[in-house]
């Protein structure tokens, strides 16, 4: 009697998020690590750019994965489980020994 229904209310944020969920946003979100890279659209050997690739951990905030999006916002991205990165960083570490 007389009480307010309770406002909607944002999950509580992982550690990693830094979203003020004060906007239309639906997703918590951690700061950008950046990486400058040189790249190149997949199957154009001649097309080699200069990009900044950003790092970044997401959710839905009803959802209980999070995801590593690699990517330049535009041209290039991968979004994948912190499973599969994880997993992604033993490969990409053979590779590299292989490449040198
Ligand atoms: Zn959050």
């Amino acid at each position: 009697m007389g009480e307010e229904a309770p406002a909607e209310q944002i999950p509580l944020c992982p550690k990693w998020c830094v979203s003020h969920h004060d906007d239309e946003s639906d997703e918590h979100q951690s700061l950008g690590r950046e990486l400058a890279a040189h790249a190149r659209p997949l199957n154009q050997a001649n097309d080699a750019y200069e990009t900044s690739l950003v790092f970044t951990i997401h959710r839905n905030l009803t959802d209980t994965t999070a995801w590593i999006y690699i990517g330049d916002g535009c041209r290039q991205g991968l979004d994948i489980s912190v499973e599969s990165a994880v997993g992604a960083i033993d490969i990409l570490e053979a590779v590299l020994r292989e490449a040198q």
